[in-house]
């Protein structure tokens, strides 16, 4: 279906009017922060009032997840939304009415604005059912900052009876609460993680702590390959967002590379460390394994030493489906406007998302959502204590995941022949 002027309105009134009630399960959310695979109270909330909204509700996806089906006609097609809603064990420094009840655990991600909007869309949706073309599932993924709820999810069958035609997402940014950030490629970055282990060479007297200083001396040289460094303030920020509208090569083909000594019981950790690497592709992944190889050779000859690499674990970059991105975008033009969408030429190099895994099995799309106010000190700066929204994001969130939800109905049609 396209949105024509009268049903872009209405969304926007709609959503507007839907703004104290997600602001409402934001703030909820937020105070009641829950790690990853620890989402019971966070699901049971959210089960409480997708039911509410007369959805169908299906609970213990997954671990902690859920989704809610709003069918309005099971012969026609389906279109997903996901949303994930687990925080992080961070000690929130805001002093605000919403603050984490909890110590150490925050959402410092803003998956509870997401989990909000989530909410929000279902309702505006459930007002708008005369005219929606299909049907709609919502799907409420745990365990995101661990990158394996969307698996579980995907394994409990929340792309199947039916097989969504598509699945959208969104994640909040550092970006003016009013702007929308799309890329028709590559989203954000896959990665690999390794662990390297260093022993001494025969008839060499190296001690622990010897092997120590060479493991230090390993990561620094590691580090030391590294481009780009993640921007720590919204200046840096403003500035970053600016270079990926019109990004150099270096930054199209970007390497990020990470290594440290484990933190946790260092005495049981003598000569090892890890090792990460994100990229904008798997060649540019294996080629930069190819570098470090090179650099731990080259340090270990030096200092009588033998260096072993084992791979750990790995991510598959999240890229968006471009036909899709180009069928729902007149919807999202026409619902937040088209001087608030910013294309961006690269992607966002420090991040990576197991929303990835849906779109491997069907289209997938993702969006970045500003949330930042620096005029309320609201930065929207992902992962850090002060961490905090400009809530009427939730506004525009909903209203661009409504529009683009009902134009994904149509998608097939719209690019087939
Ligand atoms: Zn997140």
């Amino acid at each position: 279906m396209h949105i024509n002027q009268a049903l872009a309105a209405r969304i926007k009134e709609e959503s507007r009017d839907a703004f104290p009630f997600m602001r409402q399960i934001r703030r909820d959310l937020h105070a009641h922060p829950e790690l990853s695979g620890n989402e019971s109270w966070t699901t049971a909330y959210l089960a409480n009032v997708l039911d509410t909204l007369g959805l169908e509700v299906h609970r213990n996806i997954g671990g902690h997840g859920l989704f809610a089906d709003l069918i309005t006609d099971p012969s026609k097609p389906m279109a997903a939304f996901r949303v994930d809603i687990d925080a992080l064990p961070i000690a929130e420094a805001n002093k605000v009415p919403y603050r984490s009840k909890f110590p150490g655990i925050m959402h410092a991600c803003g998956h509870d604005a997401h989990s909000a909007i989530g909410v929000g869309t279902a309702a505006i949706m459930t007002k708008l059912s005369d005219e929606i073309p299909g049907n709609l599932r919502f799907i409420f993924q745990p365990e995101e900052e661990e990158i394996t709820g969307a698996l579980r999810m995907i394994h409990a069958g929340v792309l199947t009876r039916p097989v969504p035609k598509a699945i959208l997402g969104l994640h909040v940014a550092p970006l003016p609460a009013d702007e929308i950030a799309w890329t028709d490629g590559l989203f954000l970055a896959g990665f690999d993680h390794y662990l390297a282990s260093l022993s001494p060479k025969e008839n060499s007297s190296l001690s622990y702590p010897d092997l120590d200083a060479v493991a230090k001396r390993c990561c620094r040289a590691i580090l030391h390959f590294n481009h780009w460094q993640l921007p720590e303030t919204w200046q840096e920020m403003q500035n970053f967002w600016q270079l990926l509208k019109s990004p150099p090569k270096t930054l199209q083909n970007f390497i990020i590379y990470d290594a440290s000594l484990s933190g946790e019981h260092p005495e049981a950790w003598h000569g090892q460390f890890g090792i990460g690497v994100k990229a904008a592709t798997p060649h540019l992944r294996r080629a930069a394994l190819g570098r470090i190889r090179a650099a731990l050779s080259r340090i270990c000859k030096l200092s009588q030493t033998n260096y072993h690499i084992e791979h750990v674990g790995s991510m598959m970059d999240m890229r968006n489906d471009a036909q899709l991105v180009q069928s729902v975008l007149p919807a999202l033009k026409a619902s937040v406007g088209e001087n608030h969408l910013i294309q961006l030429k690269a992607a966002f190099p420090f991040n990576c998302e197991d929303f990835a895994y849906y779109t491997k099995e069907i289209p997938g799309a993702m969006f970045w959502l500003g949330a930042g106010n620096p005029e309320e000190k609201k930065y929207a700066l992902l992962h850090t204590p002060d961490f905090d929204i400009d809530e009427s994001s939730l506004i525009i969130g909903a209203a661009a995941m409504t529009s683009m939800l009902l134009e994904a109905l149509g998608f097939h049609e719209m690019t087939l022949p």
